[in-house]
């Protein structure tokens, strides 16, 4: 059992602070300014405006710790980056830019540098533990239904499903769908009315470790009492890289924590539906590769088997772009965010509809980016998008499983 919970910020800052000169160091040990990384960065591609590449945000992240650079300055350059790990990925020597980034926008916006947004968005979600500062009884009601009855807060459980915030704020019909495939598949699963987020939105895209951790350790705590020791996540791409990067944190800081391992909802599913040999009727789709299963935690084949009979995008796995939702970007107002995201949208549905006018995809954040893109380039009678739940629920009442 976790007790203290309260995390102190100034043991925050400076952890963060070694963490970010140990992986400077680390860089410019081996970095041979290559450039490989910046052909592959969605934002320079989108703007050419050089200081976007990932090596100038880099160097930017150098100059902060050195005090070298204005901290707004240093604001526009790191929190312009998805932190979708392309250029991790197109790095010969696998160099972890996008941690390095992630770093020193926790740095920033520790020492109230954010977008200005996102300390009002840390005070809501240290209050109710949602991302987005949506009070627990308000998410209950959203997501009460039938679906749930009889699975909330059982005990001794296989595994504990979390929903992605995104889904409990604005997509609920999205968390009943999944548990009613959990439920028909035959899952031993719980769902609590006390963990309604792992904490990734506002730990990664707002990066506010602070509140993000005082998320997960609640979330760790609710599972241990329960006697779970899986958690299966909900489809939002943040979550997942918060996973790896807390860990990571909550080392440095010495903190105690249970042993609760972490999984995407879509890989228990996947591996029922191919024992219950499920799904058979094919249709044309194409199955999205969101960026961060595929680079972050890697359950890519998972939902790839779920529908084996998709065509595959011409650009996955490491080559897919990243809708934006991760870095958030998503959740800043300003016209540089809003028409960088409708570009890359555009540009994904444009990838996309090549192959095939049903596109499925596992990430509910990248769903949201999907339709935004859609509906803003009258695309609707032409393009069809659908989350993985959705369709998954669609197939079975096809088949008459449901
Ligand atoms: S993480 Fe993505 S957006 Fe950020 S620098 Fe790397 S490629 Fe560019
Ligand atoms: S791809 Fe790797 S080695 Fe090349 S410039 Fe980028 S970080 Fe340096």
């Amino acid at each position: 059992m976790i007790t203290r919970i309260e995390i102190q910020r100034e043991k925050l800052r400076n952890t963060i602070d070694i963490m970010l000169r140990n992986a400077l160091r680390a860089f410019f040990s081996v970095c041979m300014n290559c450039g490989f990384c910046n052909n592959v960065c969605p934002v320079y591609r989108a703007t050419k405006n050089p200081k976007y590449t990932p090596l100038r945000r880099v160097i930017t992240a150098k100059k902060l710790l050195e005090g070298q650079i204005d901290k707004e300055a240093a604001s526009d350059v790191l929190f312009s980056c998805l932190l979708c790990g392309a250029c991790s990925s197109a790095c010969p020597f696998g160099l972890d830019i996008y941690r390095i980034i992630y770093l020193a926008r926790c740095k920033l916006a520790l020492e109230g540098y954010g977008p200005s947004n996102f300390a009002k968005m840390a005070e809501g979600a240290a209050k109710t533990l949602h991302s987005f500062g949506v009070p627990v009884e308000q998410a209950l009601r959203e997501i009460r239904s039938d679906e749930l009855e009889g699975f909330i807060d059982r005990k001794d459980c296989d595994v504990l499903y979390v929903p992605s915030p995104v889904e409990t704020a604005f997509m609920p019909r999205h968390v009943y769908e999944t548990a009613s495939i959990l439920k028909l598949l035959g899952i031993n699963w719980t769902i609590s009315r006390r963990v309604i987020d792992c904490g990734g939105n506002i730990g990664v895209d707002a990066s506010r470790p602070d509140v993000g951790l005082k998320i997960l350790l609640n979330l760790l705590n609710v599972a241990e009492e329960l006697g779970v020791d899986k958690v299966a996540l909900g489809a939002c791409g943040a979550d997942y890289k918060w996973i790896s990067l807390s860990r990571e944190i909550i080392d440095e800081l010495g903190i105690d924590t249970p042993r609760i391992t972490f999984t995407s909802i879509y890989e228990l599913i996947a591996k029922r539906l191919k024992t219950n040999k499920l799904l058979k009727k094919k249709d044309e789709v194409v199955l999205h590769d969101p960026c961060s299963m595929t680079r972050y935690i890697r359950v890519d084949r998972s939902y790839k088997s779920i529908i084996p009979y998709a065509k595959k995008p011409r650009f996955s796995g490491a080559c897919t772009l990243c809708c934006g939702g991760g870095g958030g970007l998503s959740l800043r107002k300003d016209s540089f965010a809003r028409n960088l995201l409708l570009s890359i949208a555009s540009k994904r549905v444009e990838q996309l509809g090549s192959v095939s006018s049903n596109i499925v995809t596992p990430c509910i954040k990248c769903y949201i980016s999907f339709r935004t893109a859609v509906l803003r380039k009258r695309l609707v009678s032409k393009i069809r998008i659908e989350g993985l739940s959705s369709y998954i629920v669609k197939k079975l009442k096809e088949e008459d499983t449901y």
